[in-house]
């Protein structure tokens, strides 16, 4: 595989239509109802806590909700069960939204607990808080939804159900298979540890697992007879290892060894080592992966064995729309931090204390828009960005300083803490898509900035001809 070189209904349409007269213009996530509607929604995700490409119960509780709202739902899109397109509207703009509800293997967690403790040891949990982020999505659909009705506003609303965002598989298969094409804008956000828009793009990200065939043999007995499949691997990796001097320093090269024999008396003659290659551009992505291929092909070489290398899943990194980035932070700055009170903040500190970051707590204050706003952590969102203009929001949800991928982000996506963050989002979102709606002017500026920005770049996938989605 090559990556590009440059790169219905509950409520009918009429109790809609009557439902929001009498929420006017002022309909938003703070309704009292809406709150108790949605916080029941992320809860149940919470609870489902589903894999990558198992989201079932997940996408669907979305999807319903969705169809109680008028949305009409296409399930099952791009050959993945769990992923979903649901409209409402008609004409232009088409305005969009990326949902996920994944959870993350081995993070399951007692909501609100200021320690390492799982419901069930070693199972899902969410956290990444994607049972707040698509939530909140969904939620912001249905409240712009309504308001594109109060309002008689123009346009189209998209919500995409993005599943296995974890394995960065959702948005890049839909992507490829066009499921965007025809989507003017997109909007979407992640739960962090403050509250801002993002500007400094997440890693790209090459996903590969690189394998070993040797010979098998006594390991005392007659060891010549061997070609030792984890020397070969041992080799590789001392190889990345040397490697990592001679990269740019905002590169990672991390990994886990899958097979690495079965029984030390029995030389291995299978070993595979799974490598996440990761720098700011996917350019820098593809070339550290040429020099890995030929890591590969040198310890094969060195130990008369035979190497493989398959990219498992790739994205590029997100290219962030000024214009509708400036339509969220506008947003955000009306909507302020979200109001965590003494106790979600007793709650913060003790996670803190107990992880060893400041006692800062959690965040009360939105960061002003400006450049390098983000962190490191890669999302296939940068493969919808590659064919849709789109803005990310950050919205906190869990402590400052604390780590997103660990047991203190599900502990507070199950909490106050988790869903005020959420409510905030969906608000955000929600009046951002209005904004955009009702606005035509912006959405083609919008896309004027990202036509100079992908100029002489066509979309190419990073996926290899005929991939099937499929957990990694
Ligand atoms: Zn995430």
């Amino acid at each position: 595989m090559q990556r590009p070189r440059f790169r219905r209904t509950s409520l009918r349409l009429p109790c809609a239509l009557v439902l929001a007269g009498l929420l006017g213009a002022q309909a938003n996530a703070a309704e009292p109802g809406d709150e108790a509607r949605w916080n029941r929604v992320a809860e149940e995700i919470f609870g489902h806590a589903e894999l990558a490409l198992q989201e079932t119960k997940s996408a669907e509780t979305l999807a319903v909700e969705l169809e109680k709202e008028g949305f009409k739902v296409e399930r099952g899109v791009s050959g993945m069960p769990t992923a979903f397109v649901a409209r409402i509207g008609s004409g232009s703009p088409v305005v969009g939204i990326l949902a996920e509800y994944d959870a993350l293997p081995g993070l399951s967690q007692k909501s609100g607990t200021a320690s390492k403790q799982p419901v069930v040891e070693g199972a899902p949990g969410h956290g990444c808080g994607h049972n707040l982020l698509g939530t909140a999505a969904v939620a912001a659909a249905a409240l712009a939804n309504r308001e594109r009705i109060a309002r008689k506003l123009p346009g189209t609303l998209v919500v995409f159900g993005t599943p296995a965002e974890e394995q960065i598989i959702g948005k890049t298969f839909l992507a490829r298979d066009g499921a965007f094409v025809g989507t003017d804008v997109l909007l979407s956000w992640h739960p962090e540890d403050l509250n801002y828009v993002y500007t400094r793009p997440r890693l790209a990200i090459t996903v590969v697992d690189v394998e070993f065939f040797g010979t098998t043999a006594h390991a005392a007995a007659s060891p010549w007879m061997g070609r030792n499949a984890l020397s070969a691997l041992e080799l590789f990796d001392h190889a990345i290892a040397l490697m990592r001097e001679s990269v740019l320093p905002t590169a990672r090269m991390h990994r886990v060894i899958k097979a690495g024999g079965v029984a030390a008396n029995v030389i291995p003659d299978y070993t595979k080592v799974q490598y996440f290659v990761r720098d700011e551009t996917g350019e820098r992505v593809d070339g550290m992966l040429r020099r890995l291929r030929k890591a590969a092909d040198g310890a094969a070489l060195a130990t008369e064995t035979r190497a493989q290398v398959t990219v498992l899943a790739a994205t590029r990194e997100p290219i962030y729309n000024e214009v509708l980035s400036r339509v969220m932070q506008q947003e955000l700055e009306k909507a302020g931090a979200p109001a965590f009170d003494a106790r979600d903040q007793e709650l913060a500190r003790a996670i803190q204390k107990e992880i060893g970051v400041e006692t800062s707590g959690l965040a009360l204050t939105v960061i002003p828009y400006g450049p390098l706003h983000g962190g490191t952590a890669s999302s296939d969102v940068g493969e919808a960005s590659a064919v849709v203009p789109l803005a990310e929001l950050a919205v906190a949800t869990r402590p400052q300083g604390t780590p997103a991928h660990h047991w203190a982000q599900t502990s507070c996506a199950g909490t106050d803490v988790g869903r005020k963050g959420m409510h905030v989002a969906a608000r955000v979102l929600a009046r951002s898509l209005e904004a955009l709606l009702a606005s035509p002017a912006k959405v083609a500026e919008a896309r004027a900035e990202w036509t100079k920005a992908t100029k002489g770049r066509p979309y190419v996938s990073p996926l290899a001809e005929g991939a099937k989605p499929a957990r990694w």
